[in-house]
């Protein structure tokens, strides 16, 4: 695939992003602000565009939510959204959470794509509002090592069995007074994290510092990330390799207008996407 010619569409069209529409942030202001999930169980229920399941291992519950959304001729995209895997950061979970509800009241954001939604990674940590998982770990840095930890364990399998073509982790940064975002695996998904920190930046500045939580960064990229993250698996051979893209709002800021930030991204990186795709179908 041409990257480069791809890349620099994707630059093009981020720049010409309406900003006069209101989009999924808008949409869904209002909604609750809580870290439980039992209101999206219930939604599940009732939508039969979203699918919830509980996945236990040991005394470990793990929930997840699955858009399908309207197809649009062909595969599904697959997406792993991914939130509150530092139990201390609350806005992602509340967007992940709002992101369903979203995507259920207006399906047409989700056409062509099958959104898997892990709102809450870490159940002791968001219990106990700490980043740390109760037994005292770092969840972030046990991916791919053997790790004996159940969320990780269920969440590995999760990421295996989904062969997703995106993965998207939420998380906020109490050193940053910005957005940024880290961006590994498929080189395209630098050419969606622009964008995406560009529709964020309608709600929180982007921090464009020369070097970020201690990573040098291109206004607010970064292309280098910590060891043990949560990721595709290491095994994935080249041309199956999803994007990653992780989203950091500032912990400081308002939650609310961290969580519009995140789905001001999020909504942002579907669309480019999918624009993406129709684009590179055309060459
Ligand atoms: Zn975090």
């Amino acid at each position: 695939m041409p990257v480069s010619i791809l890349q620099h569409r994707l630059l093009r069209a981020s720049a010409s992003i309406s900003r006069d529409h209101g989009g999924l942030a808008e949409v869904g202001a209002g909604a609750p602000l809580s870290t439980g999930v039992e209101d999206l169980h219930a939604l599940a229920s009732r939508n039969s565009m979203v699918k919830a399941a509980k996945l236990t291992l040991g005394a470990t519950t793990l929930d997840r939510f699955v858009f399908e959304g309207p197809a649009s001729g062909g595969e599904r995209i697959r997406i792993g959204v991914f939130a509150g895997i530092h139990g201390d950061e609350p806005a992602g979970v509340t967007a992940a959470k709002r992101l369903i509800y979203l995507l259920a009241a207006h399906p047409e954001i989700g056409t062509g794509y099958q959104i898997s939604v892990y709102p809450v990674c870490n159940p002791t940590g968001i219990a106990l509002r700490t980043r740390l998982s109760l037994t005292g770990k770092d969840l972030n840095r046990e991916f791919w090592r053997g790790s004996t930890e159940p969320e990780v364990q269920l969440l590995e399998t999760e990421i295996r069995k989904g062969r997703f073509n995106g993965l998207i982790s939420l998380h906020s940064d109490d050193t940053s007074d910005g957005v940024y975002g880290f961006v590994r695996g498929a080189v395209l998904g630098k050419g969606l994290l622009e964008p995406a920190l560009n529709a964020a930046e309608r709600f929180l500045a982007r921090n464009i510092n020369a070097v970020i939580d201690g990573f040098p960064a291109e206004r607010g990229i970064i292309t280098d990330c910590y060891q043990g993250i949560l990721t595709a698996p290491p095994t994935v051979c080249l041309e199956q390799q999803p994007f990653e893209i992780i989203l950091e709002t500032p912990a400081a800021a308002a939650e609310e207008l961290q969580v519009q930030a995140f789905l001001a991204a999020l909504e942002t990186i579907f669309r480019e996407y999918q624009d993406l795709l129709s684009f590179a179908a055309n060459l």
